[in-house]
């Protein structure tokens, strides 16, 4: 039981964990995969795909350790926390906010609050930085509603038809 609650506990505070590191590490010294993904998108990935590839390796090697070395089993649930946000992350930002497999056809209603939250960051680079539980400074919000631009989609084929 024990065990479970750890995981949930792990879940619910990578949210705001993955706030602070995109805002400090992303927009910081991790800028130069970053800024790929907030260019328009040529390929089908980006060199911001680099980071979930980083932070799956390290998750690995906590569960690894947690699994294999004694007196560590503690870091199993830690890990069973982290990879549950990495794939609800991976749900929520690249394939219903993003869509960027096109032939998953998501309804627009889907996530359009996270879509609309997330495209604030997009357009202005600055908060929100959370991607489940977004906080949206009510200005950016306002002036982003006001320019009516969605930035979000980037499927290949939307952006380069033929
Ligand atoms: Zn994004
Ligand atoms: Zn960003």
């Amino acid at each position: 039981m024990t065990g479970v609650l750890l995981a949930i506990g792990t879940f619910l505070l990578m949210e705001p964990l993955t706030a602070l590191i995109h805002r400090f590490v992303f927009h910081g010294f991790g800028m130069g995969w970053h800024r790929s993904h907030h260019e328009p998108p040529r390929r089908a990935l980006e060199a911001n795909d680099l980071f979930p590839v980083v932070f799956s390796s390290a998750t690995i090697a906590l569960l690894s350790i947690g699994v294999w070395v004694g007196g560590r089993s503690i870091l199993v649930p830690l890990g069973v926390g982290i990879t549950a946000y990495g794939a609800t992350y991976l749900v929520v930002h690249d394939l219903v906010i993003h869509r960027r497999v096109p032939w998953l056809r998501i309804p627009d209603r889907v996530g359009r609050q996270l879509r609309t939250a997330h495209n604030v960051h997009h357009l202005y680079s600055r908060a929100p930085y959370g991607f489940i539980a977004p906080v949206v400074p009510r200005d950016l919000r306002a002036r982003a509603a006001a320019r009516g631009i969605d930035q979000t989609p980037r499927a290949i084929t939307e952006r380069c038809p033929g």
